[in-house]
């Protein structure tokens, strides 16, 4: 097949566009819906420090390509990555996430699970069951991130979300009815470093391709305890669905988009924990969780 903008070889179909792209076209298209991403949420201003959650795998990976050619000639902006071993046997290797890093010439910032909580997400699931395997592990994996991202001084957290990561967050909403959290606003809470997500108008399978065009040595495992996630679920449901409706994800992540704006619930009474220093609800889930592994809180 031919790029329909230029008549070389094609590298991809959109489906949702109906367009074949060739690489050349196909990059400059990623790279531009990343950086719309970027201007209409306002996610990068002179001063930033921006800190990758690089895991070592594609979209992560990707994700720190680009932010590092995008700001390459930008003195105003610093660049860095963290990365943290949550100690799942065989997946995540994080020595993959600081070649990387290395390659590109960032920075990266290292924790573990082991060295921070004194357990890994092998040993939570030998003693609590894999069941909540995601749950413990997404937890405790976002207050690590942070902790490390605020002592360093990091004003933005960059995550790699894509398209189908975030339409697959707001159908989870609806699916649990999850009115509040659909109808959230995105707001700035003391102690919480911001998220950005600058690839989050870009589908996986694009994400993927533009990755495997810039960064060698990508971690490809897939974790053991993915499998019991209502994500995978929901992930299935909507691949298939997308199958004969190729805008379907476009369209979740808007309507998201639409609820959030209305700003009809706020996340309010966050405070901070005393026991782990980090922002929580009424309720610390970290320091619950450790409590539940532990018998008391570490
Ligand atoms: Fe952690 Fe679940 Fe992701 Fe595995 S799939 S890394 S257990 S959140």
């Amino acid at each position: 097949m031919q790029c329909d903008r230029c008549r070389r070889r094609a590298v991809i179909f959109q489906r949702y566009s109906g367009l074949h792209l060739c690489e050349q076209h196909f990059v400059a298209d990623v790279e531009a819906k990343a950086k719309h991403a970027i201007r209409t949420h306002r996610w990068m201003r002179s001063g930033d420090h921006i800190a990758v959650a690089l895991s070592g795998g594609k979209d992560s990976s990707a994700l720190l390509y680009f932010l590092t050619m995008l700001t390459a000639q930008r003195r105003d902006i610093t660049l860095s990555a963290i990365t943290v071993d949550e100690g799942i046997t065989g997946y995540r290797d994080p020595k993959q996430a600081i070649r990387i890093a290395e390659s590109l010439g960032i920075g990266c910032l290292t924790a573990s699970f082991r060295d921070e909580y004194g357990i890994t997400v092998d040993e939570i699931v030998a003693k609590k069951g894999d069941a909540c395997s995601c749950s413990y592990c997404g937890v405790l994996r976002r207050s690590l991130i942070n902790r490390i991202a605020r002592e360093h001084g990091v004003t933005k957290l960059a995550l790699g979300f894509n398209l189908d990561d975030e339409a697959q967050s707001v159908l989870m909403n609806v699916l649990r009815g999850d009115a509040d959290r659909l109808l959230r606003r995105q707001r700035e809470i003391d102690g919480m470093v911001p998220r950005i997500r600058p690839f989050l108008y870009i589908p996986e399978r694009e994400v993927a391709l533009y990755a495997q065009l810039h960064v060698a040595g990508i971690g490809l495992g897939r974790c053991p305890y993915a499998h019991n996630a209502l994500r995978a679920d929901v992930r299935a449901v909507l691949n298939d669905y997308t199958l004969r409706h190729p805008s379907t994800k476009y369209a979740l992540v808007n309507i998201g988009k639409r609820l959030a704006d209305t700003g009809g619930a706020v996340q309010d009474g966050i405070r901070t924990c005393e026991t782990c220093g980090e922002p929580c609800g009424v309720t610390c889930r970290s320091c619950q969780i450790l409590r539940e592994v532990f018998g008391s809180a570490a």
